[in-house]
């Protein structure tokens, strides 16, 4: 028999423990700034307007069922989704050099492609994964799942709050040459901090220098800027220049779809006579693996996504409901810079309006964290992360008072 009893207890998900301390608060003003899930001015989750209009009109179709999908998911969104991030004139494309899956959400993509590659991707048994320091909890996990080992890269500079540019390309120049190279491909979570263009070029380079295999984690594309191009262009560059790579794509935070798990996995390989052999066989491979994890995806969100981006007027709404989640973003993210420097609060805090994306690396050590807590009732996770959705016009300036006081 199987000694159950010899289960050791598995530590909290830091996380959702932060979530279940914040609900068992009943201190009136307490702030959350731990979700990564966006909120709204009343710091309610938002059903996007397009979203609504989508599930009517799915409501409404009669020849809805609730049959199987496909094991790649539902074709029409997992065509819409490659053109989303690779855009629709993308050279890969128009060549058949990808093969897109769809996924159980983000995290989904990035288990699938991990697991892809510890089984076909050709290195040493002790040849590790790259990942950024820090980088998502969950990458450290996923990887470690499939048997990949880790290692990290420098990126975020605490002196300077910043990218640390230099710290990362001398990794990645000593990297074993081959190695795969998890980069986040816009609002890099949990620092907020994404590379220039100009250090994408850079980074693509030593990239190339060193032959290694760039794996793509997108997970907040038109969430950043409110652009959808502008927060593929990464990806998009890598694609230009010819690498061959994969790209885990999570519809959660751009479709406010978190729930319904819609995501996608995307392999490009780079150009040459017999690309559509080998994505054709990268495909059936990946279909093994679909079948034996999940068998079948799930359809909901995926039908929802793939109405929005297949329709004209459907998806100009839609860019607009992004360009409202990421302008009341980034407009918290000048208030909050705007109130700290008002008050003359130590401390430089030009990194709050630099940084991009959901979440801000603030620069509160663990000791000032636990402190606001104590005394402020607000929430976020230890490193000192905040998610910008939980602030909003009625909590800003209690945050901001808060953050004055414990580092005075
Ligand atoms: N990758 C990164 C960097 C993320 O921040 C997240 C969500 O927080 C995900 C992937 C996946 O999220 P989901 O599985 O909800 O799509």
């Amino acid at each position: 028999v199987f000694p159950a009893s010899v289960v050791p207890l598995a530590p909290e998900d830091p996380l959702f423990g932060l979530m279940a301390a914040y609900r068992a608060d009943d201190f009136k003003e307490k702030v959350d700034l731990g979700i990564g899930a966006y909120r709204d001015d009343d710091a309610k989750p938002w059903v996007l307007p397009v979203v609504k209009r989508a599930q009517e009109i799915l409501r409404n179709d009669p020849a809805l069922n609730h049959e199987y999908l496909p094991i790649a998911g539902l074709a029409p969104f997992t065509s819409a989704a490659a053109r989303l991030i690779l855009g629709s004139d993308s050279p890969a494309l128009k060549e058949g050099r990808t093969t897109s899956i769809q996924t159980i959400s983000g995290t989904g993509a990035v288990h699938l492609g991990g697991l892809f590659l510890s089984k076909f991707y050709p290195r040493p048994a002790s040849q590790p994964v790259y990942f950024s320091n820090p980088t998502w909890a969950n990458h450290n996990q996923i990887f470690s799942n499939v048997h990949l080992p880790i290692k990290t890269y420098p990126y975020f500079s605490p002196s300077t709050r910043g990218l640390d540019f230099d710290g990362m390309i001398s990794a990645l120049e000593s990297a074993p040459e081959g190695s795969i190279i998890l980069l986040h491909a816009c609002a890099h979570n949990p620092t907020g901090v994404d590379p220039t263009r100009e250090q994408w070029k850079e980074i693509a380079k030593v990239v190339r220098a060193r032959n290694h295999f760039p794996f793509f984690d997108c997970a907040y594309q038109g969430f950043a800027s409110g652009d959808l191009g502008n927060d593929a262009w990464a990806v998009r560059y890598f694609i230009s220049e010819g690498f061959e790579l994969c790209i885990a794509q999570s519809f959660a935070k751009n479709f406010g779809l978190y729930g319904q798990r819609a995501g996608c996995f995307h392999f490009v390989t780079s150009p040459s006579a017999d690309a559509r052999e080998t994505v054709k066989r990268i495909a059936s491979q990946l279909a093994i693996l679909q079948r034996s994890e999940i068998s079948n995806p799930p359809a909901y969100g995926a039908r929802i996504a793939s109405l929005i981006l297949n329709d004209e007027k459907l998806f100009a709404e839609w860019e607009d409901n992004l360009r409202t989640m990421s302008g009341r973003i980034i407009d918290m993210r000048r208030a909050l810079r705007g109130k700290l420097e008002e008050m003359g609060t130590p401390g430089s805090w030009k990194h709050i309006t630099e940084q991009i994306g959901m979440f801000s690396f603030t620069g509160l050590s663990e000791k000032q964290v636990a402190k606001i807590r104590e005394d402020a009732h607000v929430y976020m996770t230890k490193n000192g992360r905040i998610s910008m959705a939980g602030l909003n016009t009625h909590n800003i300036d209690y945050f901001a008072k808060a953050v004055d006081k414990v580092v005075r």
